[in-house]
């Protein structure tokens, strides 16, 4: 079972921010910035690479989910950023899928080095 679905199953502790029936949101424990946290779906789905159209509605509810913490968590108004990566060139370590929430200061710009 990946580190990921463990969490889901509360096998692995870690910080949970939000859960529902769909996903689990987490603070990362490696963070990247002020606020860094994943937002995963329930359903282990490995890369973005493996989507499928009956995932459209779990899609478009992440997004809502990030709206929400955001909200809850105060930075919605200064501003945040979502990321995803698939596979090695994408920088992916973790082969289930998780959106990155970023927040807490000025990000700068975007760089792909
Ligand atoms: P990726 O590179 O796959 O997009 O991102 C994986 C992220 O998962 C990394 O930011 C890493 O710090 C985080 N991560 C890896 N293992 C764990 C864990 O056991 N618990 C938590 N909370 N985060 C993890
Ligand atoms: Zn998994």
């Amino acid at each position: 079972m990946c580190v990921f679905c463990k969490i889901i199953n509360k096998e692995l502790p870690a910080k949970i921010v939000y859960e529902d029936e769909l996903v689990v949101a987490f603070h990362d424990i490696n963070p990247q910035a002020p606020i860094h946290i994943l937002i995963v779906p329930k359903e282990h789905i490995p890369t973005v690479n493996d989507l499928e159209e009956k995932h459209k509605e779990l899609i478009g509810h992440i997004f809502l989910v990030a709206k929400k913490i955001a909200k809850d968590m105060g930075f919605a108004e200064n501003g945040y950023r979502i990321l995803i990566n698939c596979n090695k060139d994408g920088g992916q370590e973790i082969y289930h899928i998780h959106y990155h929430l970023f927040a807490g200061k000025p990000l700068g710009k975007m760089i792909c080095e």
